[in-house]
């Protein structure tokens, strides 16, 4: 009998002759001291830092058998914990259904995916990262997945699939992969929707704002925004495919989203200097005006440290091909 299984059969016992329900009996019952239970390559926790890719996990999930676990659940909930089997790359007990989440998940990546195991509490959930990018939660005590901010040891949900990070690392990103990223949202917002209005008034946005706001990117953001969920003012000017009732309910359209992303980014400045209290570079406080083109946590342009310098971009491997069909004739 293992240890938990004594606890449980002793305040049973104690439950049967108190008339105590099983819950307050186990509160009479000491805690038996915890133990991580053990993998079959070890005690749990070993594998953490440690790689493989989507096929391995995918194939231990194939062929491993179903392992009875104790899930020291109270028996007043009647819960079944999920069909698991042991994982030796996670060192750890894991859903089949999290798993097939996770491959689903990763389906566009491939099953050759690296994934690094980056924290795990056993019986209760893991982290993994895949190829350094996206982050996934994996659930032990139901068949879920569930996708992480890209940053490292956050535990907080990116803004959707494509604003990866929450909102504290969204504004910590690279002041041109937010500009990107404002950009490929506001094209897959056009298209998603299919009129105007319904491209107003996203959280998406705001977040996007906010984010630009701390970095003193906010013009720029707001126009790639405007222009990628609505049109850009060449395109309306030329009256191609609107008569002049729908050119007007477009202009209207985005003047409501720029006041409202305008009165978003003022909040969130005024937030950001509330917050840090100061200027964070000189210490001095802060004026009362609001310069959008500086980071909200800076007093003046002069206060603001000048950008590291950029990486050398890496070359593009499908444009290096010394044989490429362009060159060939
Ligand atoms: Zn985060
Ligand atoms: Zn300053």
């Amino acid at each position: 009998m293992t240890r938990d299984k004594k606890r449980k059969a002793a305040v049973r016992a104690t439950q049967k002759a108190t008339g105590l329900r099983y819950t307050q009996a186990a509160r009479l019952m000491p805690e038996p001291e915890t133990e991580a239970p053990a993998g079959p390559s070890g005690p749990a926790g070993d594998r953490i830092g440690q790689s493989f890719t989507l096929q391995e996990l995918l194939g231990e999930c194939a062929t491993f058998p179903p392992a009875v676990v104790d899930w020291d659940w109270d028996p007043e909930y009647k819960c079944q914990g999920p069909d698991v089997f042991q994982s030796k790359l996670l060192g750890a007990a894991i859903p089949f259904g999290t798993v097939l989440e996770l491959a689903g998940e990763l389906s566009r990546e491939g099953r050759g995916t690296l994934l690094h195991l980056e924290s795990l509490s056993p019986l209760e959930s893991a982290v993994v990262s895949s190829g350094g990018q996206r982050r996934f939660e994996l659930i032990i005590t139901q068949d879920s997945v569930y996708e992480l901010c890209r940053q490292s040891r956050c535990s907080s949900h990116p803004q959707n699939e494509l604003i990866p990070w929450c909102r504290d690392h969204l504004a910590e990103c690279d002041p041109g992969v937010l500009v990107d990223t404002a950009r490929d949202w506001g094209y897959a917002h056009y298209e998603l929707t299919n009129n105007y209005a319904a491209r107003e008034g996203t959280k998406e946005a705001v977040a996007l704002i906010q984010a630009a706001t701390a970095q003193g990117t906010y013009n720029k953001v707001l126009s790639t925004i405007l222009n990628a969920c609505f049109e850009s003012d060449d395109v309306i000017d030329e009256k191609v495919f609107w008569d002049a009732e729908d050119a007007l309910a477009i202009r209207q359209a985005i003047e409501r989203e720029r006041l409202r992303l305008e009165q978003a980014a003022e909040a969130e400045y005024r937030r950001i200097q509330g917050k840090v209290g100061a200027c964070v570079a000189c210490g001095k406080p802060f004026r009362y005006g609001i310069d959008m083109d500086i980071p909200a946590r800076y007093c003046s342009p002069g206060c603001v440290p000048p950008p590291p310098p950029v990486a050398e971009p890496e070359p593009d491997p499908w444009w290096a091909a010394p044989d490429s069909d362009a060159d060939s004739d």
